[in-house]
C-alpha cells in the first residue's frame, strides 16, 4: 500500500499505522508476554456446545489443535486461585442478585470485602450474566468451575490443520447469516413458500449464487452499503485475515515437522486480496482507538497479580502504551456511527449480530482455534463496547470493564499488531524475490 493512502472509513493513512506498529509492537508484545496480568486468559473452553448446528463430526484431532489448559492452581497467580477467592468473599460467596450487582460501584474496590487499594482484578467477577450493553457473550470468568485459565503464551496462535466443510462452515455462517446479508436471502426463502414447483431450487441456486458472490466480493464491503455494515464487515474479515496470516507465518511443514513461514500460503490467502490486508489496518485503527479511549480509566485501574513489583510494571507499560495511541490524530471516529436517524435499531441489530458471532466461536472444532478465535471476538467486542457505550468523561455510568475484556482487547491488539509485521516481511520477501521472509 502507499504510504500515503488513507485507510477507507478510518482517520489514518496506512504509513500512519506503520509507524505507530513500529513504535508500539515491542512494547504490545512486552505486555501479551512478559506479563501475567496479561498472558492468562480464563475461558469456557470446553463446556459449551454450539448452539446453531452439532458438530461431532467436525472436530480436529490434530495435536496442534489442542490447548494445555492449566491443571494446577500453582500455576497461576495466587489471586486467582479459586481459595483465594472463596477467601476474599468468605460467607458470602455466590452470585449476586443482578440488582445487588447494578447498584455496586463497578469500577472501584470492594469495600468492607477487600480493603483499600485492592482493584477491581483482585476479586472474583460476578458478572457473568450479559449487560445489555455488551457486544459479546460473557466468558463466565467469574463462575468458579466454569472456566479454565490458558497460558496465552504457552499455546500460541499458529497453523493447525484445522480446515474443510467444518471450518468453512463457521466462516461461511459468520459472513453470510451475520453480515447484514441473511434478511435478502431469508425474504426470497418466503418468497419461496408462494412459487410453483421449481421455486425452492430456484432459491437454493440463488442462494449459491448469493453464496459464491459473497465470496467474490469478500473483503470488498460493498461500497454502497452505510458505513455501519461496512465496518461490521471489515472487522470479520480483519480478523479472518488476521488468523490466516498467523496460521501462514507459523506453518508446519508436515513432511519436515519444522515449523516456518509459508510463502505460498500467504500468497494464497493475502497477498492476492490485498482488500483483506487493509481490513486488517481498518482493525488496528479501530482497536488502538479503543485503548487510547480507556487512557484514563486504565489511569486507576489496579493491575492485581499479586505480584506488586511486576503489578506496577504492567500498568506503566499499559499507561504507555495507551498515552502513544492517545496522542493526535485520532485513528478512527466512532462518532459519525450510528448518526443518522434513518438507521434507528441498527446499533441493536449491530450489536445482536456480533453477539451471534461470539456464540459461532463455539461451532469452532479445534480447540486451539477456538480459544484464539474467542479471544479476539471478545477483544473486537470490548472495542466496539469501548467506543459506543463508553464515554470517557463519565466514571460511575460507564459499563463494567471484565478483566477478560481487557485481556482479550490488549491481546487482539497484540495479534492484528503481529499480523501487520508479518505481512509487512512476507511482502518484502516477494518484492525481493526471495522464498522464505
Ligand atoms: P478459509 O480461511 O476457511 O476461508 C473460507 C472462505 O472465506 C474463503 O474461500 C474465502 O472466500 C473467504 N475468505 C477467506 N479469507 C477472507 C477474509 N480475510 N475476508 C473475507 N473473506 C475471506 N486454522 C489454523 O491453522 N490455525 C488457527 O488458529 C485457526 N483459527 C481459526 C479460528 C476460527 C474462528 C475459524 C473458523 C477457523 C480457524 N482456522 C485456523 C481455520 C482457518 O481459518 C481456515 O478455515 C482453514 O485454514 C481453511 O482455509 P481455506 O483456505 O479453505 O479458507
Amino acid at each position: 500500500f502507499d504510504p500515503s493512502t488513507m485507510i477507507s472509513d478510518a482517520c489514518v493513512s496506512y504509513g500512519t499505522i506503520n509507524k505507530l506498529n513500529d513504535e508500539t509492537s515491542s512494547l504490545l508484545h512486552s505486555i501479551t508476554h512478559d506479563t501475567d496480568f496479561f498472558s492468562y486468559y480464563r475461558l469456557n473452553l470446553f463446556n459449551k456446545e454450539c448452539p446453531f448446528w452439532s458438530d461431532a463430526n467436525s472436530m480436529c484431532g490434530n495435536i496442534a489443535c489442542s490447548v494445555n489448559t492449566i491443571e494446577s492452581e500453582e500455576d497461576i497467580p495466587p489471586t486467582w486461585r479459586a481459595e483465594e477467592l472463596s477467601k476474599l468473599e468468605g460467607p458470602k460467596a455466590g452470585h449476586p442478585p443482578r440488582k445487588v450487582q447494578e447498584e455496586r460501584p463497578r469500577e472501584r474496590p470492594l469495600q468492607g470485602m477487600l480493603g483499600e487499594g485492592v482493584g477491581e482484578s483482585c476479586v472474583v467477577e460476578y458478572d457473568d450474566e450479559c449487560d445489555d450493553r455488551d457486544y459479546c457473550i460473557p466468558e463466565d470468568e467469574g463462575s468458579a468451575g466454569k472456566g479454565d485459565y490458558v497460558s496465552l503464551v504457552d499455546n500460541p496462535e499458529r497453523f493447525t490443520g484445522y480446515t474443510g466443510p467444518g471450518a468453512h462452515q463457521v466462516w461461511d455462517s459468520i459472513y453470510r447469516e451475520n453480515c447484514f446479508m441473511k434478511p435478502m436471502a431469508d425474504e426470497l426463502e418466503e418468497q419461496s413458500l408462494n412459487v410453483p414447483v421449481g421455486g425452492l431450487q430456484a432459491v437454493s441456486d440463488f442462494r449459491n449464487m448469493l453464496q459464491k458472490e459473497s465470496k467474490r466480493l469478500d473483503g470488498l464491503p460493498l461500497d454502497n452499503e452505510c458505513l455501519e455494515k461496512r465496518v461490521f464487515h471489515r472487522l470479520i474479515s480483519g480478523m479472518h485475515a488476521s488468523i490466516s496470516t498467523h496460521l501462514c507465518w507459523d506453518y508446519l511443514n508436515q513432511t519436515t515437522g519444522q515449523w516456518h513461514p509459508n510463502m505460498q500460503c500467504f500468497k494464497e490467502r493475502l497477498h492476492e486480496h490485498p482488500e483483506r490486508i487493509s481490513n486488517m489496518y481498518f482493525n488496528y485503527a479501530v482497536v488502538s482507538r479503543a485503548v487510547a479511549k480507556l487512557r484514563k480509566h486504565l489511569q486507576s485501574y489496579t493491575f492485581c497479580t499479586s505480584d506488586p513489583s511486576q503489578d506496577i510494571e504492567t500498568k506503566t507499560r499499559v499507561n504507555k502504551l495507551a498515552e502513544i495511541l492517545s496522542r493526535p490524530p485520532k485513528i478512527f471516529d466512532e462518532e459519525i456511527m450510528f448518526q443518522d436517524p434513518i438507521s434507528h435499531g441498527l446499533k441493536e441489530d449491530f450489536r445482536n449480530r456480533f453477539r451471534n458471532v461470539s456464540r459461532l466461536m463455539d461451532c469452532v472444532g479445534c480447540d486451539k482455534c477456538r480459544l484464539w478465535g474467542k479471544l479476539q471476538v471478545n477483544g473486537y467486542g470490548t472495542a466496539l463496547k469501548v467506543l459506543f457505550e463508553y464515554d470517557e468523561t463519565k466514571n460511575g455510568e460507564n459499563p463494567p470493564l471484565r478483566r477478560t475484556e481487557l485481556v482479550a482487547l490488549i491481546n487482539t491488539l497484540g495479534r492484528i499488531s503481529h499480523s501487520l509485521a508479518a505481512a509487512h516481511s512476507f511482502h518484502e520477501a516477494i518484492k525481493e524475490g526471495r522464498d522464505t521472509p
